[in-house]
């Protein structure tokens, strides 16, 4: 029988789930002080906890970036699924941080997404890399609309917390009294934001080409 390899990827996607380590460091921080090594086990997420069911730890895997970043799996004996610790600072599915993510968004409040894409070129080719252009752009656009959807989303689901603020980094900055909104939302709401999409949240659902074409 021939194995469809999506088939297998969706069995697999299925089959694993993120959950938040809560350290507030840095992306970098994380990679430099190795934090995935201080990861314990959480209670297991595929058990009803009255099973009792203690987690194994399941080795490591790596991310592109930073440079050398690993993160924490372990698995339930019972059900034989994964469950791997994402640290606060990092995106969900998607390489990079979400500090990055912020800072793209928070210059597309007072600057042009072209302007800020040009800015991360500039930077790119400064340390040597990056990527070029128009990949650049698209890549920068969908990162300033996947914040922004979250914000909003923010404002939805905690109305007496947020309603009054408009979805922009700044006015969240403000009212939280932090530069790090998105980290300090999921360390705030923790394992409520399996309800909010990728990257900045856990739950699995790409974001709408047509909502990326139609920002700004
Ligand atoms: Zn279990």
């Amino acid at each position: 029988m021939e194995c469809d390899p999506r088939e297998h990827i969706r069995r697999a996607a299925a089959s694993a789930m993120q959950m938040f380590y809560e350290v507030s460091c840095t992306s970098s921080e994380y990679v430099k002080r190795k934090l995935w090594l201080y990861a314990t086990a959480p209670e297991c997420p595929w058990c009803a906890a009255s099973e009792g069911c203690s987690l194994r730890g399941n080795g490591f895997y790596s991310r592109v970036e930073p440079a050398g970043t690993r993160i924490r799996r372990f698995l339930c004996r019972t059900v034989g699924r994964t469950v791997s610790l994402l640290p606060l600072c990092l995106a969900s599915h998607k390489t990079g941080s979400v500090d990055r993510m912020e800072e793209h968004a928070h210059s597309a409040e007072s600057h042009s997404i072209y302007k800020v894409a040009q800015e991360v070129e500039f930077e790119g080719a400064a340390h040597g890399g990056g990527v070029p252009g128009r990949a650049l752009y698209r890549q920068v656009t969908r990162s300033v609309v996947a914040v922004a959807v979250f914000l909003a989303l923010m404002r939805g689901m905690w109305p007496d917390r947020f309603a009054h603020l408009r979805p922009r980094v700044s006015d969240f900055r403000r009212h939280l009294g932090t530069d790090r909104v998105l980290v300090e939302l999921r360390s705030l709401f923790g394992e409520d934001l399996r309800e909010a999409p990728t990257p900045i949240g856990l739950r699995r659902e790409r974001i709408s080409a047509q909502l990326v074409a139609g920002y700004g």
